[in-house]
């Protein structure tokens, strides 16, 4: 995937911008609240996800305004295509020249992924934040793992709202069987996807990591259960028999204790909790390597490589860390935020952009 133009109307505080990046590397640089996120947000709608900043779409639009515009000419599949997203009431874009029925029909057509430092949340937060990172990441690429992971929250639920009621009413243990048994089926499927997909991730995340730091640290990723079961549960009658096994502690909590919700990603460096004692730089590099991990993942499978968009992610990262950013990053085409006006100094091929109050100021 290429942006090879960006043109944006009355989103956020741009009213008029108009775009060619290069097809390597993109800096947009410039002071605090000038619209660097922004722009990277409006190339982001074109993905036809939501903005990565939890934002409602009709707050997206220029304050005073009716309707934000966003046009994109992206290479794509092997050919030039055009995306147009409005947003007014609803969201419409228009793909090549034709309306599609719903804005997430444009889901697949355009590929990027984002860093921005939210997803620090990814390493400094607890394990809900990781398993939803590599639940979106499968559910991209795998259309039936959503399906299976809505039958298993349910059978959980089920599951939980019986034992609940179970001693009262004990004629409920037949279905808390039956429960079980599709919690344990279910689950052994959604271990089998997230299982095959981190040992691949694990191989890309750890060439990005190596190349970020010099190849002076080692990141390492481990899909972990509840810690004092030691080895993995990865069977359905392993993950039944602790259902079974837990069923009384589980009743007095009515949760359900084990089970892929439950279940985190260990992220070391050099042997280490990245989390616990990890830098504010060693983290925010994993969580980069993280994404962009992610993005080579999709290039695998769909052969597209997805565009990089990279909000503020040079601060906390020393020179080598950000030349590799600026300089290493290959066959990508990236776009990168940053504040420091230096960080160009830095960057041997590519394109810069100034931005400021909205408007683009220098190009070079
Ligand atoms: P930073 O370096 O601090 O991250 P930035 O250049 O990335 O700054 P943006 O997040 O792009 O800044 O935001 C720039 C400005 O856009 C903010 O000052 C904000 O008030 C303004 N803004 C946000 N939404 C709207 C909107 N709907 N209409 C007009 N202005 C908006
Ligand atoms: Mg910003």
């Amino acid at each position: 995937m290429i942006v090879k133009r960006l043109s944006i109307e009355n989103f956020r505080n741009i009213e008029k911008m108009n775009i060619e990046p290069c097809d390597k590397v993109n800096v947009i640089y410039g002071e605090n609240a000038q619209g660097k996120t922004n722009t990277l947000e409006s190339i982001w709608l074109c993905t036809g996800c939501k903005s990565f900043r939890g934002t409602k779409d009709k707050e997206l639009i220029r304050f005073g305004e009716e309707k934000a515009k966003i046009e994109l000419d992206f290479f794509g599949f092997d050919r030039n295509q055009q995306m147009k997203v409005e947003i007014d009431e609803k969201r419409k874009v228009q793909l090549n020249g034709i309306q599609l029925p719903s804005a997430n029909k444009s889901l697949g057509e355009f590929l990027a992924v984002v860093f921005s430092p939210t997803h620090l949340s990814l390493i400094k937060q607890g394990p809900s934040e990781r398993r939803r990172f590599l639940d979106t990441a499968i559910g991209q690429l795998r259309p039936n793992y959503a399906s299976l992971l809505t039958k298993y929250n349910r059978a959980v639920t089920q599951r939980n709202a019986i034992l609940k009621d179970v001693y009262h009413h004990p004629e409920l243990l037949d279905t808390l069987d039956i429960w079980e048994d599709s919690l344990a089926a279910y689950g052994e499927r959604i271990l089998n996807y997230r299982l095959s997909y981190l040992e691949k991730l694990k191989n890309e995340v750890k060439d990005i990591y190596s190349g970020l730091s010099c190849g002076k640290e080692e990141i390492g990723l481990r899909y972990i259960q509840d810690e004092e079961k030691g080895a993995l549960c990865e069977k359905k009658d392993e993950l039944l028999e602790v259902l079974k096994a837990s069923r009384k502690t589980d009743m007095l909590t009515g949760t359900t204790s084990f089970g892929p919700h439950r279940d985190d990603i260990e992220i070391t460096i050099n042997g280490i909790s990245a989390r616990r004692f990890g830098s504010q730089g060693q983290q925010r590099s994993c969580a980069l390597a993280l994404k962009l991990g992610e993005a080579s993942m999709i290039k695998k499978v769909s052969t597209q490589q997805p565009v990089a968009l990279l909000d503020d992610v040079m601060s906390e990262l020393d020179i080598s860390r950000q030349d590799y950013i600026l300089n290493h990053i290959k066959d990508w085409q990236v776009f990168i935020t940053c504040c420091d006006p230096n960080t160009i100094l830095h960057l041997k091929e590519g394109k810069t952009f100034q931005i400021e109050n909205g408007k683009l100021k220098v190009e070079n």
